[in-house]
């Protein structure tokens, strides 16, 4: 297992859920940790729960749809923070439940933009520093979704689907250097995903859950830390994890 004392570790998407409790679990090993997301007041909230000194959280206020505010919050990163070893890519969303042929437009451009457009500027702009440094990780938070489709899910699965394609297309680019690629691919987790889902009906999204008892966001970070954690030469190319009782 590789220590990750010092390393700096960006996570998008850290205000909640997975990205959250990769905070929690990364908090614990000496690393530093940018923590990004679009609600900075959230991303405080948190860091106040975490046992780490000021000089191990850097907060980046960020939408990663915005692909100028992107290069801007990479290019402008203080020198202490700017050598990142491991992006977690876990930002993201879904929108509805929709057929296809009667979903709102916003929803598509939504979720296009923040789980493809999104994961792939970061990924841009992160990972040459990686290739130069001769080290570095790129963990993408992909979905069952992207193996399996299912109704009202179409534009959602073609997200994941794209995020699993660009895990591996990276990967193969990425032979020849030390850099690593990981999918990481859960079904369901209990998280604000299903109330972003149905635009805040709580009461909709908890139904979600009806019958299955769904992972926690610990459960991934458990799952990124080992990942993360590997002998240099151990790369996991993608994990897929399930509720037991998720078909
Ligand atoms: P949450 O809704 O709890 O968290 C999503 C995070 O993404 C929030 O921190 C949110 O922060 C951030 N985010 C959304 N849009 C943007 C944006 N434009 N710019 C920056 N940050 C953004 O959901 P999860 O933790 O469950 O989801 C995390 C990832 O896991 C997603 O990629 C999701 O697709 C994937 N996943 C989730 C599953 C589930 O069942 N929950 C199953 C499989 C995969 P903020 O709003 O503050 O910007």
């Amino acid at each position: 297992m590789i220590s990750l004392e010092n390393k700096i570790i960006l996570i998008t998407g850290a205000s909640s859920g997975i990205g959250a409790a990769c905070a929690r679990i990364f908090a614990g090993t000496g690393a530093k940790l940018i923590l990004a997301a679009r609600r900075l007041e959230r991303l405080q909230q948190l860091v106040e729960t975490l046992h780490v000194t000021s000089l191990q959280i850097h907060l980046l206020q960020l939408d990663v749809c915005d692909r100028a505010a992107v290069e801007s919050a990479i290019s402008t990163l203080p020198p202490s923070w700017s050598d990142i070893d491991i992006l977690i890519n876990n930002a993201g969303l879904s929108r509805g439940l929709d057929k296809l042929h009667e979903a709102n437009f916003q929803d598509w451009e939504e979720m296009i933009d923040t789980n493809v457009k999104g994961l792939l500027y970061l990924t841009r702009y992160i990972v040459p520093g990686m290739v130069s440094r001769g080290r570095g990780h790129v963990v993408n938070l992909g979905s069952i979704a992207g193996h399996q489709t299912y109704p009202g899910g179409n534009v959602y699965c073609a997200t994941k689907a794209a995020v699993r394609a660009i895990s591996e297309g990276l990967k193969q680019d990425l032979l020849g250097t030390p850099v690593r690629v990981t999918s990481v691919d859960p079904g369901m987790v209990e998280t604000e995903f299903s109330d972003v889902r149905f635009h805040g009906d709580t009461e909709r999204a908890k139904k979600v859950y009806q019958g299955v008892t769904p992972l926690t966001p610990e459960d991934i970070a458990d799952v990124i830390f080992f990942c993360v954690t590997r002998s240099p030469h151990v790369n996991i190319n993608e994990v897929v994890l399930m509720p037991v009782d998720q078909a």
